[in-house]
């Protein structure tokens, strides 16, 4: 396969957008399989109580797994419940289960709860350092569709954020809830956390909606937004009900394809200097 060049440090990204269905966990997902196929190391962490990236990823996360549940509210070691893709060597899942659900409401009343994901990755990454064992080289949280304390515990964790924008009506609303709620945990929480990147997803190029909306989102957001956008394609919707990400599922397929020209796209961008940080929406 392609070989993408390694980043200089670990890149953490954090996926969001807080509507649901446009393409959160299914680009959490291939854009790291995509990288784990290119020989780099990737830790995908489930933090949506539904689970759907660790069920795309083929990983077991019936009740009763260690989990992301108990990395957040138990202190448990992320390497404790971190388990590889059978599929793709190098990729790793934090898996979410059902009991995820109920830890919106349980951080409330722990200490530092909005640090919990991000000290843990923290002693993951040292500790695998200090045992001699390779970087892991991109970690991407997958969030679920609300601003809650989970989504806050995933901000505060990365440095970059990955926005997917579905291709339809209403695209761009709620974006501005979105970028301000990244303002506010940049202020208060997390001085390096910045939209690094934005991706269409399930573009449809034969609608002249799809490709409004497109131009709208080059407009507002040039230097973050993809060339690359993903197409809608049924492989990609059924890879998941398998147990696989569209690159084992149908490697040839346009979803795959697409795919991998994203991660490529992100993969050599590399990780920006310091001064391109500020994103250029507005600061409060
Ligand atoms: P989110 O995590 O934001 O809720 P998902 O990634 O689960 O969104 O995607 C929502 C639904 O759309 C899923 O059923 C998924 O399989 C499907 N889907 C996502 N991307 C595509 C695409 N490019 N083409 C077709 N279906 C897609
Ligand atoms: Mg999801």
């Amino acid at each position: 396969g392609q070989k993408f060049p390694p980043p200089l440090q670990t890149r953490v990204f954090t996926v969001a957008n807080q509507k649901g269905g446009v393409g959160k966990t299914t680009t959490s997902v291939n854009l790291a399989a995509a990288l784990a196929q290119s020989g780099l190391r990737v830790l995908v962490i489930d933090n949506d109580p539904q689970g759907n990236a660790s069920t795309a990823l083929g990983i077991e996360h019936h009740a009763g797994v260690p989990s992301t549940y108990d990395v957040l509210i138990n202190d448990m070691p992320l390497e404790e419940v971190i388990q590889e893709s059978d599929a793709i060597p190098g990729l790793y899942c934090a898996p979410a289960t059902i009991d995820l659900s109920g830890a919106e409401i349980e951080l409330v009343s722990l200490v530092a709860r909005e640090n919990r994901l991000r000290n843990a990755l923290a002693a993951y990454l040292k500790g695998r350092s200090r045992r001699g064992e390779p970087r892991i080289d991109y970690v991407f949280v997958d969030c679920p569709p609300s601003l809650g304390l989970l989504t806050v515990n995933a901000f505060v964790t990365a440095r970059e954020v990955i926005i997917p924008i579905q291709c339809e009506y209403y695209a761009l609303e709620g974006l501005s809830q979105l970028l301000n709620n990244i303002n506010l945990i940049r202020s208060h929480l997390n001085p390096a956390l910045h939209v690094s990147t934005i991706l269409l997803t399930m573009y449809d190029a034969r609608t002249n909606l799809a490709q409004q909306v497109a131009e709208e989102v080059r407009e507002h957001f040039p230097d973050q937004t993809l060339r690359t956008a993903i197409p809608r394609s049924v492989r990609i919707s059924e890879a998941p009900s398998y147990g696989q990400t569209v690159l084992t599922y149908d490697g040839g397929s346009t979803g795959a394809l697409a795919y991998l020209e994203a991660a490529r796209e992100i993969a050599q961008r590399g990780l920006q200097p310091l001064e391109d940080y500020a994103y250029a929406g507005s600061h409060h």
